[in-house]
């Protein structure tokens, strides 16, 4: 008997901080065209689990660049925020089975041991506890990036015991994605590089839950002009949502692919860039796109 190999789903999960910028338009392009040249489906999903950082109108910003670029999801677009069922149940499954435990450390209370949590400090009793994985020494965790090549992490040295549910209520990035992806069914994870070192962590949720690994595949960081990453730098300008082909250009040169002419039409640009598409081109190092302003030519 031999498995069938589950059909090609993909998605975009971008968090509501703020507009679209460039580094975010490459994960959603990246996945795109992983998941319509696979001939797969592309979900996308709005990571709102953190409402101290979620920006008011942000996801509907997002959504309508998305639209305005010809990034036409598959099925409807799911929010974090209407599924804490799925991630409590998760959860309780967690503690149930002694692989999550109540934690009252604070932050300052971890510093000496640079923030990797191994055991409470013992008296620690904070109203808010968080709850933590408990990660056994020598989790190890090894897995082959699309891009990147083979990875390696001791999940116990690198980051210890991390949490799931945070001490002010929010469900941890770490659980939801690992709960969504598995829920959703998909099976390539297709994101940024800034991502890859919390991939061993969503791999060991994945294993303690008993549920599949899906493939990774982490794109290049974007960096400014400066060299500083452009997530985080004051110059994550927003792409123009009504000019979309220079940036889905420059994206598309950012992933590594081949140029080739194209006639200003955003529609054939996508069709063709579907056949075209070379996963194998796809560059590790950083990408630092020249005159990141032009975007907004
Ligand atoms: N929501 C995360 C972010 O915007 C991405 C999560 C993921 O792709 O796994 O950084």
């Amino acid at each position: 008997l031999t498995d069938t190999p589950a059909p090609y789903c993909g998605r975009f999960a971008p968090s509501p901080t703020g507009p679209l910028h460039f580094g975010s338009l490459l994960a959603a392009f990246g996945s795109w065209l992983m998941a319509r040249s696979a001939g797969g489906a592309w979900l996308v999903r709005i990571e709102d689990v953190d409402r101290f950082r979620e920006v008011a109108g942000a996801a509907e910003a997002q959504l309508a660049t998305l639209r305005a670029f010809g990034l036409q999801a598959d099925g409807e677009v799911v929010r974090q925020s209407a599924r804490d069922a799925l991630y409590r149940a998760a959860l309780e499954r967690l503690l149930d089975e002694g692989h999550a435990f109540v934690c009252h450390c604070s932050r300052s209370d971890l510093a000496e041991a640079g923030g990797v949590h191994r055991r409470c400090v013992p008296g620690r009793r904070r109203r808010d506890p968080a709850i933590r994985l408990r990660v056994p020494d020598g989790s190890a965790i090894a897995f082959v990036d699309a891009v990147h090549g083979p990875q390696r992490q001791d999940v116990a040295a690198a980051v210890g015991d991390f949490v799931l549910r945070r001490a002010d209520g929010c469900w941890a990035y770490q659980l939801a994605v690992v709960v969504d992806d598995a829920a959703q069914g998909i099976t390539e994870v297709v994101r940024g590089a800034d991502l890859l070192d919390s991939t061993p962590r969503q791999i060991l949720l994945q294993r303690t839950l008993g549920l599949p690994t899906p493939g990774h595949a982490h794109l290049p960081l974007v960096l400014d002009t400066h060299g500083r990453k452009l997530s985080k730098s004051e110059a994550a300008l927003p792409v123009d949502a009504a000019d979309p082909l220079p940036a889905l250009r420059r994206a598309w040169q950012a992933l590594g692919q081949a140029p080739f002419a194209d006639d200003s039409d955003r529609d054939r640009f996508l069709r063709q860039a579907v056949e075209r598409f070379e996963r194998h081109r796809i560059p590790r190092r950083p990408v630092m796109p020249a005159a990141t302003h032009n975007m907004l030519s």
